[in-house]
């Protein structure tokens, strides 16, 4: 319904609608047909007022009897409508001479809104209002999801146009129903839908259907959905998986022991200071198994954080280095990326020296004649393996023979840049080996949508003697006592980490945040040097004050979540989070995880704010008190999932428009176990209905699932 008269300029309305469409993402009919409804309204019936309950949005026809323009205690229109069984006053504070027109004495009208019933009678602010008559809609109205420019009936109108026109017949093959029976609620049995079907009812619903099943998205209509988006997702996945079988990659196997010299894996295992864990050497073994295929591995190798992936890395490399071929090692830090490197170093140069090769180092700010001289190691094949930032996979890189690619903290990458990675190895016919390892534990169900076209491997054991961080939620009120602490840890010849969470409506409040506690620390504890990073920093400083860090001199770290990922510095013991409550519950895993890496028994403390209102700390301490719980990164990912919803897991690998925007995984497993079943023997033996949902799904998305 609608409260403006005519549009006075329809062709320049219509116009900034067609632009609002497109900015929605509206633009296929298909994009309209799938765009659903926030809620309804009920404009089926009409109420009689005298039955019109307090508070109750309903719908009467009534008569004017009075209207006139108050101009105290503010301007406003104040209007008497009557029907047969009782009265009501509407009131409008803003309104047009139009509006007085058709609210004139006399003048019948179909009244829409929300009844007050206080001791004057009752009352309607703001209803929407037209002339009466006309035939009661036989379904409920959509209201939609919508923005500036593109009003509800005109988004109404190109709905019911797009469901006209486009093409919803049945791409599921005969007899492979999703299992929605088992929403049957009150008794009541629902019929199944197709998706014709359900998408009518639900941009259209009769009256009768219960709303909370269309609200909580267990209408059969809605599992109808849902599954088919799931069904595409799977179909997508598993035919790129497809696809890449079909692509070739260098066959690596690890060398045999050849007149009394090692192959360079087994010299690396030699040299280590520690033994493999048995879930090190299981995912090693899967590795190497992959490598010796001739089709592109792509696996994504978890592992709590401090499982020590980087030396299951290290070993695969060596099996491809061994054989003649390059490695790269890629992270999304500089200086995660130098940790890599100074490790790669010690365990691989002394190693590689006698085949006359070396590590290489490419990162973004270097110097441009180092720069060059890498460029070259890399080029002439001298580098064997080359540790970087996201510099490794630009263009200038030209690689002798890539054979196997490793991404660390993977999430932090795109698409773009696995899919540049790919190619570096192009000019021979070939891919190269991809792995990609997480310290952010992906829950089965994820790993089981997103993250189907992948093999996973997961270090499920920590290395031994490491005693379990011991976890601690203390108020910000007590920041005196913490602090404290932190002086007889450093006394102990420990170190601590202090984070500052990242403002994220300003870098610069970030960076004085950090600056000041920074300042505090260092007053607070005398003759301890207190160091400070951040992610503005140049690269050189970054370096310096890691470096006095790594080697013990400096006793406190504080910085921004640049140390989120995979620094290592065994002697650290303490951290203390501020404002934790600000952080997702799997990024407070991953940052404890910098602590507990030695043998010393590490502790973190969370710091959660008071000063917001007392109820507000509550819930935020509800929530951190799952990190007291459990060190269990899975199970804090299951809850962090439950909390916060698949993006935070996903992070760059997908694009926003790939992401599920019906099905919710942590309640619709059972239509994902369908939809993983069905996946594979739709594409054997009915591959043009799979295309054909795909398309209708996915459109031009699909590539994106595909790096
Ligand atoms: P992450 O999986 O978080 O990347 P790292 O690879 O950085 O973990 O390993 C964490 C620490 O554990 C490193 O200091 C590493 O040298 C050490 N480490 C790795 N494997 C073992 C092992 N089997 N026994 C003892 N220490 C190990
Ligand atoms: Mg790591």
């Amino acid at each position: 319904m609608n409260t403006t008269p005519a549009a006075p300029r329809a062709a320049s309305t219509a116009s900034v609608a067609q632009k609002a469409l497109h900015k929605l993402g509206l633009v296929r009919d298909i994009d309209l047909a799938l765009h659903l409804p926030l809620r309804y309204e009920d404009e089926t019936r009409i109420t009689p007022l005298s039955s019109a309950r307090d508070g109750q949005m309903v719908q009467i026809e009534a008569t004017v009897t009075a209207s006139e323009v108050q101009l105290r205690p503010r301007r406003q229109l104040l209007v008497q409508v009557e029907d047969a069984s009782g009265s009501c006053e509407l009131r409008f504070f803003s309104f047009y001479p139009s509006h007085q027109k058709t609210l004139a004495v006399g003048a019948r009208l179909r009244i829409r809104g929300e009844v007050k019933g206080g001791f004057w009678g009752r009352q309607m602010l703001h209803p929407a209002f037209r002339q009466a008559g006309g035939e009661l809609p036989a379904a409920l109205t959509p209201v939609y999801p919508t923005t500036a420019g593109l009003p509800q009936p005109y988004l109404r109108k190109a709905v019911v146009g797009a469901l006209q026109r486009v093409d919803l017949s049945e791409t599921l093959p005969p007899g492979t129903e999703p299992p929605y029976a088992v929403f049957r609620r009150d008794g009541g049995s629902y019929r199944a839908f197709n998706l014709r079907e359900a998408l009518q009812f639900l941009h259209h619903p009769t009256p009768d259907v219960s709303l909370s099943t269309l609200e909580d998205h267990s209408h059969p209509a809605w599992q109808r959905l849902k599954a088919e988006e799931l069904l595409a997702q799977q179909l997508s996945q598993q035919q790129s998986r497809r696809e890449r079988d079909r692509l070739r990659a260098p066959v690596l196997r690890p060398r045999k022991p050849e007149g009394g010299v090692l192959p360079l894996h087994e010299q690396l295992m030699a040299v280590l200071p520690f033994d493999l864990t048995a879930a090190q050497r299981r995912v090693g073994l899967e590795i190497a198994q992959d490598l010796a295929r001739r089709v592109p591995m792509h696996r994504l190798l978890q592992g709590d954080v401090g499982s020590g992936k980087t030396v299951v890395a290290a070993l695969a490399a060596t099996i491809a280095m061994d054989a003649g071929w390059q490695c790269a090692l890629m992270a999304p830090t500089e200086i995660l990326a130098e940790q890599h490197f100074a490790k790669m170093i010690g365990w691989l140069e002394p190693l590689l020296a006698a085949h006359g090769r070396r590590v290489a180092w490419l990162v973004g700010g270097q110097k441009k004649k180092d720069r060059t001289a890498m460029l070259a190691l890399v080029e002439s094949g001298e580098a064997a393996l080359v540790v970087g930032t996201h510099a490794v996979i630009q263009e200038q890189v030209r690689f002798k023979n890539l054979a196997l690619a490793i991404i660390d903290e993977q999430h932090r990458f795109g698409v773009a840049q696995r899919l540049s990675l790919r190619q570096k190895l192009a000019a021979q016919g070939m891919e190269p080996h991809m792995l990609m390892m997480s310290a952010t534990p992906i829950p089965r169900t994820l790993a089981m949508s997103y993250y189907a076209d992948l093999d996973v491997s997961v270090i499920d054991e920590l290395p031994p003697g490491r005693t379990p961080i011991v976890t601690k939620l203390i108020a910000d009120s007590r920041k005196d006592e913490v602090i404290a602490r932190i002086g007889a840890q450093v006394a102990d010849g420990r170190q601590v980490y202090w984070v500052c969470p990242l403002i994220e409506e300003s870098e610069a409040l970030d960076l004085s945040n950090a600056t000041a506690t920074h300042a505090d620390l260092s007053e607070a504890l005398p003759g301890v040097m207190v160091g400070l990073l951040h992610s503005r920093m140049p690269a050189a400083e970054k370096k310096a004050v890691m470096a006095l860090f790594s080697s013990g001199q400096m006793g406190v770290l504080v910085s921004t979540t640049v140390i989120e990922v995979g620094v290592d510095v065994p002697n650290a013991s303490l951290m203390v989070i501020e404002h934790a409550e600000r952080f997702g519950l799997s990024q407070l895993h991953q940052l404890r995880g910098r602590v507990g890496r030695g043998a010393a028994a590490s502790a973190c403390v969370l710091l959660y704010s008071t000063n917001e209102s007392g109820r507000v700390g509550e819930t935020a301490k509800e929530r951190l008190r799952a990190m007291a719980e459990t060190n269990d990164g899975f199970e804090i990912a299951r809850r962090d999932l439950e909390i916060r919803g698949p993006g935070e897991f996903l992070g760059a690998r997908q694009s926003g428009d790939a992401l599920l925007r019906f099905a919710d995984l942590a309640t619709d497993t059972h239509l994902l176990e369908w939809a993983r079943e069905l996946a594979p023997a739709m594409l054997d033996r009915h591959a043009a209905l799979a295309e054909r949902h795909v398309m209708r799904w996915l459109g031009g998305k699909s590539d994106y699932l595909k790096a």
